[in-house]
């Protein structure tokens, strides 16, 4: 019997890795460790029941855009309606559908490595091309090239990650704006992914407008404590979110999905109690971690970027787990070697994962 083969490119493509090992601590996808209130988890038990399931949903999920346009046009100059806002199964599924809508054969994405994974592999699913420029020494952008590589290769998508996944990195308001200039220079988008958004100060949602090329995008899997949802979103011109929509499945987003993120959004201000716990979590990380031989990377996000210092990093993941503590292996990824990446986690996960981190790099607890 014969096969059918799949696109040369995908048969050349790696999967989406990251291993879930069965531990007691596990901090390896900056996940929240704590779940959304109580009163979200009742509320919607409520609502489930008036869903009418033997008919398809709300199929431009108007309720969920308009609530999320009311929250989130806080942040943006002019404010925002649902024609704004475009929601999906994750925000995986918004940056698919980016670049269904414009990318594809004989167009570009382009990256600052090293970021999230998905920005270049999804840009490839989708038969983009992709662009990738490298970020300096210490993650930072080197402005000069990065605006030199937009206008050299034109790219219709330019990814910015900020806070950045993995190194932790915050971009500042004068380096999204040059960006954002170089690339309507060449009839580009700007996709800035804030999956880690509300840990920052400053939103790239300030300067989201009818006239102006970018778009934000946001998830309920960070923040929201609400990964098990699958629920993401961005805000930008209402011609981006039209394009949007028509490659996008029919009833791609369920009813229950669309219940869920707008019940969420009534509970912003704990959401924002869980931001202020994890950051001052995250500060107690860093103090242990300086503690520690190993480079570290300042994080504006909820998880650490760090180097064992003379040890293999692969190695150090492994004892890590034999002591039943997961983090995110970097080691063998391009510009991060020997890196890890750990997601702050409670009191007790951290406290957990320091321990054994220490014992593993041979220090005797102070
Ligand atoms: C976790 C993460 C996402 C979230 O993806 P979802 O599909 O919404 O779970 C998106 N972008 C970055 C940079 C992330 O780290």
């Amino acid at each position: 019997m014969g096969r059918p083969e799949a696109r040369a490119d995908v048969r050349l493509m790696e999967g989406y890795h990251s291993p879930q090992v069965d531990v007691d601590v596990r901090l390896n996808t900056n996940e929240a460790p704590e779940p959304p209130p109580e009163t979200f988890v009742a509320a919607l038990k409520v609502a489930l029941d008036g869903i009418a399931w033997n008919r398809y949903p709300d199929r431009s999920a108007s309720a969920l855009r308009a609530r999320l346009a009311e929250v989130e046009g806080r942040h943006v100059p002019g404010g925002l309606t649902a024609a704004n806002v475009f929601a999906a199964n994750g925000s995986n599924e918004v940056l698919q559908s980016l670049c269904l809508a414009y990318g594809g054969t004989g167009r570009r994405a382009l990256s600052f490595e090293p970021t999230y994974a998905l920005h270049t592999h999804i840009a490839k699913v989708t038969g983009t091309g992709v662009v990738e420029v490298d970020r300096n020494e210490d993650f930072t952008i080197d402005l000069d090239r990065a605006v030199e590589a937009v206008e050299q290769h034109r790219p219709v998508i330019t990814f910015l990650c900020s806070p950045n996944n993995p190194t932790g990195r915050v971009e500042d308001e004068a380096t999204v704006r040059v960006l954002l200039e170089a690339v309507e220079r060449v009839d580009g988008l700007l996709v800035v992914d804030e999956a880690y958004g509300q840990f920052a100060r400053w939103s790239a949602q300030a300067l989201v407008h009818e006239d102006a090329p970018v778009v934000v995008t946001r998830t309920y899997s960070k923040t929201w404590s609400a990964a098990a949802l699958r629920l993401g979103y961005l805000v930008g011109p209402t011609w981006v979110v039209a394009e949007l929509e028509k490659v996008v499945l029919p009833y791609h987003l369920d009813s229950i999905t669309q219940i869920a993120g707008q019940l969420a959004l009534d509970h912003l201000p704990e959401m924002e109690a869980r931001v202020e716990r994890l950051v001052a979590e995250r500060e107690r990380l860093v103090e242990g971690l300086a503690r520690l031989p190993v480079e570290q990377w300042p994080s504006g996000a909820n998880f650490v970027l760090f180097r064992p210092t003379g040890r293999d990093g692969a190695r150090v993941w492994s004892e890590l787990v034999e002591r039943s503590v997961l983090v995110r292996n970097c080691a063998s990824w391009p510009r991060l070697e020997g890196c890890l990446r750990v997601t702050v986690g409670t009191r007790a996960e951290n406290e957990a994962f320091l321990a054994a981190l220490g014992e593993v790099l041979g220090v005797v607890a102070l």
